[in-house]
């Protein structure tokens, strides 16, 4: 018998509407409250490396990610002027898998939103928690819009600033500043870009990731005072500033910028909560866990994943249901402080360059040992047996 009957997800980003599918194609009944009103996600492309997409595989939503997304399995890294540095060859994929899948972020929320309602899930939009009760047994919550519901399970999907998290452990552990921003749009994508790319500059760095036949998205990581407003109608000519710096398809984007570019900015926040990710019958994966720099394109994946080993402890676990919560939290702690670590050296040593004397440093020990290093985490993110 599972231990699970009912399941309210809360939030429908990728980790939450991949744990209502883990949980409803299991035969749970489950609801997901979102809050805002519509599925419109800001944010422009998603990277999705082999391990996520192994999940995806799982839960049924494969084939058209595969058909809508830009394969490919390798990066580069350039100096500003476009030459370049080093070449890798992701060690990921195989078995007709690309080591990465990337696709406009609403693309993939469309795509489960699909598989999840096919399923039956009830999803009710606009709709908040405000909060849990506390007590034993199945757990008692209440919505912003008055309304109350008791499940068995409430899995807390709702990003960085999580309420389920909030309920859990207030503000003790949460997302900090980093001191760094990211800049990104969506372009019109040259031929020669058919990887993820990364121009290393002095104080910052710039890429791009292909996402469909001719689009990809441009980004832009550097430091930015955490509390800095940009109003839209100035970001056009703030990122042109930013990325004076950078020649090749680089500069002609950034000279094609108009007022009307749907540029998305957003501060880098990163954040690891060290355990428990339960309370109760509450549960916390994704972003309401773990906010890892963009280095690995693995946050979202990560979020894919923590919602099937969700599904997996609950469902085929050992023990009662908390110690079903523990053993996964255990599990993903491991697996995301991986992550969570790799992406923020990797953060620090890029940022760390200053000069150009630091900019050919860090240029010469990326030509030594970029690519070994990079295969470490390749390795890593393979390793995982689903
Ligand atoms: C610059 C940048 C680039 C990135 N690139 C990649 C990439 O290439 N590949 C990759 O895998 N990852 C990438 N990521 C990471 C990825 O965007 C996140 O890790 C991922 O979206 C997290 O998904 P989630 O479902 O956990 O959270 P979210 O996507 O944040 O979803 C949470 C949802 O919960 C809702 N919510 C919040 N509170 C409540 C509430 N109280 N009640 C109801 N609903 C609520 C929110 O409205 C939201 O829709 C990138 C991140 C950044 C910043």
């Amino acid at each position: 018998m599972t231990a699970v009957r009912n399941c309210l997800v809360v939030g429908g980003g990728v980790g939450g509407l991949s744990a209502a599918i883990a949980f409803a194609q299991r035969g749970v009944e489950v609801t997901l409250i979102e809050k805002r009103p519509d599925f419109n996600v800001p944010g422009v492309g998603l990277g999705q490396p082999a391990c996520a997409l192994r999940v995806y595989d799982r839960l049924g939503v494969l084939p058209p990610i595969l058909d809508i997304g830009v394969h490919y399995g390798h990066m580069d890294v350039f100096d500003p002027d476009y030459n370049l540095i080093m070449h890798h060859d992701f060690q990921m994929g195989g078995g007709g898998l690309p080591a990465f899948c990337a696709l406009a972020r609403v693309d993939l929320h469309r795509i489960l939103l699909d598989r999840a309602v096919a399923l039956g899930v009830t999803i009710r939009m606009a709709t908040a928690l405000s909060g849990i009760g506390e007590g034993d047994g199945p757990a008692r919550v209440t919505f912003e819009d008055g309304g109350t519901g008791t499940y068995d399970l409430v899995a807390g999907f709702d990003g960085i600033r999580s309420s389920v998290r909030d309920w859990m452990v207030g503000d003790m552990f949460g997302p900090r500043p980093s001191g760094f921003g990211a800049w990104r749009i969506q372009v019109d994508r040259p031929s020669h870009v058919t990887g993820m790319e990364f121009l290393q500059g002095i104080g910052g760095k710039a890429g791009a990731i292909p996402i469909g036949p001719d689009r990809m998205y441009l980004f832009n990581i550097r430091p930015e005072r955490f509390d800095e407003f940009f109003a839209q109608a100035d970001m056009h000519r703030l990122l042109r500033e930013r990325l004076a710096q950078f020649g090749g398809y680089v500069r002609e984007i950034a000279d094609s910028l108009t007022p009307q570019s749907p540029i998305v900015y957003g501060a880098l926040e990163p954040f690891l909560l060290p355990g428990p990710w339960h309370r109760g019958r509450a549960v916390v994966g994704g972003d309401a866990a773990h906010v890892v720099p963009p280095h690995l394109t693995a946050g979202a994946a990560m979020a894919a994943e923590d919602a099937w080993a969700l599904a997996r402890a609950v469902l085929d676990g050992e023990g009662g249901i908390e110690d079903r919560l523990a053993a996964y939290g255990r599990a993903r702690f491991a697996r995301n402080a991986f992550v969570y670590s790799f992406a923020r050296d990797w953060l620090a040593a890029e940022q760390a360059v200053d000069s150009p004397a630091a900019l050919a440093a860090a240029a010469a020990e990326m030509r030594r040992n970029g690519s070994r290093r990079i295969a470490v985490a390749d390795r890593f993110l393979e390793d995982n047996p689903l």
